[in-house]
């Protein structure tokens, strides 16, 4: 059972918490926004006229704060443009976050990592990379993973490379959380499964940028997927993968409050509800 601790919010307020089973999970928003399906790949004109009729889909982009067992971790962290101020209004100071977990390594993910001098923003957290999302931008030509580089070289050993798994995912050296393999939209894309008392959630980083869009069509893919038909492929699967086994998702580009139930749709793909429709959002 996952549930929003305060009901005292408002529409798209950039920090809300939910409770799975003893742990809690925040959502912490760098940006709100409509954004046009120009990007989308296999959006047909029926499909856009269906579900954004207005021309645009709602959007953000997010990072995520687990506290669970004991330990205070991120999972991604935006732009990094609120995000220290979405920590503060949490009472949460940098220096207490323990681990940084990062899905992937997109500048949207990774972008507050680092100080304004360069420095870790995280001084004492570990950071976690699936092994092939760092050997992927380790490789990379061009000046794409200049920030990757300077984040690499900042954090030195507290780096933690790991390998995740799946259909099942793999332990992590953190308990309530496991790694599931996740690629397509970057090879080494990895979600995160929190396990606390019974109860289950999957922070799936960008499993979609266009959730209205690909829930109920899994196979519209966007351009920034660096493998776009394997991104469609690992859709499928982990959509059947929570609907299947009713595991709640966040999601770093879903609209506020980012948290919610997928089911399998009668008519097509699946559907998203999002935890605060009894609300009235
Ligand atoms: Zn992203």
């Amino acid at each position: 059972m996952v549930f929003a601790i305060s009901d005292a919010y408002t529409r798209e307020q950039d920090v809300i918490t939910f409770q799975v089973g003893e742990a809690t999970l925040s959502t912490l928003t760098d940006v709100h926004s409509r954004n046009t399906p120009a990007n989308l790949i296999g959006a047909t004109p029926e499909i856009l006229r269906k579900y954004a009729p207005e021309g645009v889909y709602p959007a953000a982009i997010n990072a995520f704060l687990a506290r669970i067992n004991g330990k205070t971790i991120l999972i991604d962290t935006g732009l990094g443009q609120k995000l220290k101020d979405n920590l503060r209004s949490l009472g949460t100071d940098p220096e207490q976050i323990d681990a940084v977990l990062i899905t992937h390594a997109h500048g949207d993910h990774i972008g507050g990592l680092l100080d304004s001098s360069g420095k870790p923003a995280f001084p004492n957290a570990d950071l976690y990379f699936s092994k092939a999302e760092h050997d992927y931008w380790k490789a990379v030509s061009g000046k794409s993973n200049a920030l990757f580089l300077k984040i690499v070289e900042a954090y030195g050993d507290r780096l933690k490379l790991f390998v995740p798994s799946e259909p099942e995912p793999s332990n992590l050296p953190l308990a309530g959380i496991r790694a599931l393999s996740t690629p397509g939209h970057t090879p080494g894309h990895t979600a995160f499964l929190l396990e606390s008392d019974g109860s289950k959630l999957l922070v799936w980083g960008d499993l979609t940028h266009a959730t209205a869009i690909q829930l109920p069509h899994p196979e519209v893919a966007i351009t920034y997927d660096v493998d776009p038909a394997q991104a469609v492929a690992t859709r499928a699967k982990v959509l059947e993968y929570v609907a299947e086994n009713k595991i709640p998702v966040a999601g770093m580009h879903i609209a506020f409050p980012s948290v919610g139930d997928v089911r399998k749709n009668d008519g097509q793909g699946y559907l998203f509800s999002p935890f605060c429709t009894c609300l009235g959002i």
